[in-house]
């Protein structure tokens, strides 16, 4: 017995993302013109978060029935995607799925009835935002990791006004005094923290940096994981591995662009 969605939860998933794979590594268009004009090709689906029968990834038994096809319990992915999440439920537990929902929702409501090429019709500049990690150091049950946000003008425009905020659980930085960047206290509430980086400025003091066509800047944000974080976390259920690390890039106090990952994404602990 499958406790399949109805075909009104499976279009309003779809749409709630706009028809794009909720992964936020991949983002795919999951629909287009069909050879036959009266049909649209379809590479999307409505997936489960937990399966909507037992022996299925990431099955809870505790749900109703109603629970199960309810589309509290839906995501909407390109094919290649739903199949992965299934493949591997421990890489893809729940909390994750929902993670990517909430981030696909919120790209959606920002992206309703924007020109897709920030920019490009204005003949403003454009960039590229990126947001991932590397290990740093990793020592038993101290792992020591860096944020790498690279910011790229991809437009034919000189840029040279810039920033670029990063927003972190508060949790894991490590040494706020080796941080490029400022803490920006009245923007870091509760468990997240807001850093943002000199105005078209590197860590040297005074050297103005300008980000040339097909430029790239690097901008490297140390933080940590260790036991005793991991077992705070557990113990006080703060939701660490769902928590959003996001970056955002701003060009003459304009945002532009912004990435965003679940901090899950970002260690290896
Ligand atoms: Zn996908």
């Amino acid at each position: 017995m499958r406790d399949d969605f109805s075909s009104d939860t499976i279009r309003k998933l779809g749409e709630r993302v706009n028809l794009h794979c909720s992964n936020p590594k991949c983002r795919a268009p999951t629909k287009s013109a069909h050879e036959t004009d009266d049909k649209a090709a379809n590479v999307g689906k409505a997936c489960h978060i937990h399966a909507a029968a037992a022996g299925g990834a990431r099955y809870d038994s505790a749900q109703t029935a109603a629970e199960r096809r309810s589309i509290h319990n839906g995501i909407w992915l390109c094919s290649n995607c739903g199949a992965l999440i299934d493949s591997d439920p421990a890489r893809f537990p729940a909390s994750l799925l929902r993670a990517w929902k909430a981030l696909a929702e919120h790209e959606a409501r920002e992206q309703i009835g924007k020109p897709a090429l920030i920019g490009a019709a204005s003949g403003r500049p454009r960039v590229e935002l990126t947001l991932d990690y590397k290990k740093t150091l990793i020592m038993g049950e101290l792992h020591r990791y860096a944020l790498v946000v690279v910011l790229k003008n991809i437009g034919t425009k000189r840029v040279d006004d810039w920033y670029i905020e990063v927003e972190v659980p508060g949790l894991v930085v490590q040494e706020p005094g080796t941080v490029i960047g400022t803490k920006v206290e009245a923007r870091s509430k509760g468990t997240t923290w807001l850093f943002r980086t000199r105005v078209g400025n590197t860590a040297n003091a005074g050297a103005r940096r300008v980000l040339l066509a097909g430029d790239e800047y690097e901008y490297g944000f140390p933080y940590r994981m260790d036991k005793a974080i991991f077992d705070r976390n557990r113990h006080d259920n703060l939701g660490l591995f769902e928590q959003m690390a996001k970056a955002r890039a701003f060009v003459a106090g304009e945002l532009v662009t912004e990435a965003a990952r679940p901090f899950g994404e970002l260690q290896c602990f």
